[in-house]
């Protein structure tokens, strides 16, 4: 028998039908869940449409999700709150973390999907699914290949040793992810996927536990689309600092660079009807000058760092993800770069035009002696100095015993004026959210499918990512990954439906 009641927050009676000012009410307050005999006796006439399959975001989970769906005879909608394609998937780099391609196989490299899989249990991959990670480690290469052999993404000639494994695996898009997520939306569009944007996913329409559709706001109208299963494929939460408090707490404050749509609503839909959560906390990110990000590409590794406390505390040259962690432990999450005026003098134009703009705002100081320039920054005087002398001995004796860094294009730093800039870090995602099995059927709080709904990408990513990230690009690829798979079984079951 259908539920005749609105299930969450509200004591609308079932009997009642609806009018269209309760049903804007109803979407204006966000409402996570409603169940489908309230809506089937609306009173006022809204939009109303029926699918096979919904998607909820248009990253490249979702576009992945679509096309997939849409290519196994599923009638599929992708809906979008944005006007266009602008979650994260659009502005990454656009590497992809993968073993056992064709690419590899090209270069001589030797890796295979077990490889993979150790890996992911030297990062964490024990505290979490054991299952998603083999899964991953199954799947991650299949969805390179797929990309750059059936649909032609380009990808740059070399693979890169991402993470802490020197196994090359970071297979990096020509220009940018975006030539990846360009690639998969020709693929939906031409599978006939229908896409809509400017339309925010508001509820998940219920019907005897079953999820059977999705309320949606756009500037025009609330719409009810009616579907036999929905994919959840909203993206992260770092621009939700509710969210941010509650799951990932270590990192409240830290600025963000995710997509501007990522502000967790869909996952909210889903735990709002009883999704189980799964996470414990983290994030990626990447080094950033939070003050004023034109000064970021200032960065750089072959410089020497030093911490509030005036100490070395990382390999510069280490994997930016893993210095972001570093840098998160600092005091204050931020760290100082030092460099002499030989470097500054080798710098670009508009890299000078960057430290005028860092001197002016005082992002950056410069003063004759380090001490000096320590002390205007705020980083201890006499330790910052020590560390600079450390640092120019490291580079007389070609051998870092601190860090083991590479010291190719380093140098020391002795030419005054001094000049120290201060920079800090920002996240590019967050590890944490539907709790799903491998099928990417979300679960609820007693571990069982929730009938209908499915997830793809970082709002179902806590299942395979511990609290640090594996290697750059295993956020691109589980958006991928998942999304093909989770696109294929929610088309099967909507089918059979
Ligand atoms: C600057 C940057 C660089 C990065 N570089 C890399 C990299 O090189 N390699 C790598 O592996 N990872 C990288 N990442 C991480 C990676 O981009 C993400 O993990 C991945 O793109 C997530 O894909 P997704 O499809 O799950 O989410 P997204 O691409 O973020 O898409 C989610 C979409 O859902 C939409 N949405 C949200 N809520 C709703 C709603 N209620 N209704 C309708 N639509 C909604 C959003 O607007 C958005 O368009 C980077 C991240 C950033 C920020």
């Amino acid at each position: 028998m259908k539920q005749h009641s609105i299930q969450k927050g509200t004591s609308a009676s079932s009997s009642h039908a609806m009018t269209r000012r309760q049903f804007s009410a109803l979407m204006g307050i966000g409402l996570a869940s409603v169940s489908l005999g309230s809506l089937t006796g609306c009173a006022q006439k809204h939009e109303e449409h029926t699918y096979d399959v919904i998607v909820v975001g248009s990253g490249g989970a979702g576009t992945t999700a679509a096309g997939i769906a849409a290519q196994h005879g599923a009638k599929t909608i992708c809906i979008e709150k944005l006007p266009w394609q602008g979650g994260s998937s659009s502005i990454a780099l656009g590497t992809f973390y993968g073993s056992g391609t064709v690419q590899q196989q090209e270069l001589g490299i030797t890796d295979t999907p077990d490889d993979l899989y150790n890996y992911f249990l030297k990062r964490g991959a024990e505290h979490v699914d054991l299952a998603m990670n083999r899964f991953m480690a199954d799947h991650a290469g299949e969805t390179i290949n797929w990309l750059r052999e059936d649909l032609k993404v380009p990808f740059q000639d070399t693979i890169k040793g991402n993470g802490t494994d020197k196994v090359q695996r970071g297979h990096m898009c020509k220009n940018s992810a975006y030539d990846a997520l360009s690639a998969v939306r020709t693929f939906a569009d031409d599978q006939g996927v229908t896409f809509a944007f400017d339309t925010d996913a508001r509820s998940l329409i219920v019907d005897n536990g079953r999820v059977v559709g999705v309320l949606a706001h756009t500037p025009m109208d609330d719409v009810i689309y009616h579907a036999k299963t929905v994919i959840i494929a909203s993206g992260g939460f770092c621009r939700n600092d509710d969210m941010i408090q509650t799951y990932c707490p270590d990192y409240v404050g830290v600025p963000t660079e995710v997509g501007v749509g990522l502000v967790g609503s869909g996952l909210q839909m889903g735990l709002d009807i009883g999704a189980g959560f799964a996470g414990n906390g983290g994030t990626n990110g990447i080094l950033f000058c939070d003050q004023d990000r034109d000064l970021t590409a200032l960065i750089s590794q072959t410089c020497v760092w030093v911490n509030k406390n005036g100490e070395r505390f990382v390999n510069e040259k280490a994997q930016s993800h893993d210095i972001y962690y570093k840098v998160h432990h600092e005091p204050d999450q931020h760290f100082f770069q030092i460099q002499d005026t030989k470097m500054i003098n080798k710098l670009t134009e508009a890299n000078k035009l960057s430290v005028e703009k860092g001197l002016k705002s005082g992002i950056i100081v410069k003063a004759d002696t380090i001490e000096e320039a320590a002390r205007q920054i705020g980083a201890d005087p006499t330790a910052t100095a020590a560390s600079v002398a450390a640092y120019n001995q490291i580079i007389d004796s070609g051998t870092d015993s601190q860090f083991n860094k590479n010291l190719t294009s380093c140098n020391k730093i002795e030419t005054a004026p001094f000049y120290i800039s201060t920079f800090g870090i920002a996240t590019h995602g967050s590890f944490g959210g539907f709790d799903i099995n491998t099928d990417f059927q979300i679960l609820n709080e007693e571990k069982e499918a929730i009938p209908g709904l499915y997830s793809a990408g970082e709002v179902c990513c806590g299942t395979f990512i511990y609290q640090d990230y594996p290697a750059g690009g295993c956020g691109l690829n589980f958006a991928y990954t998942s999304g093909r798979f989770a696109g294929a079984n929610a088309a099967e079951e909507a089918l059979q439906a």
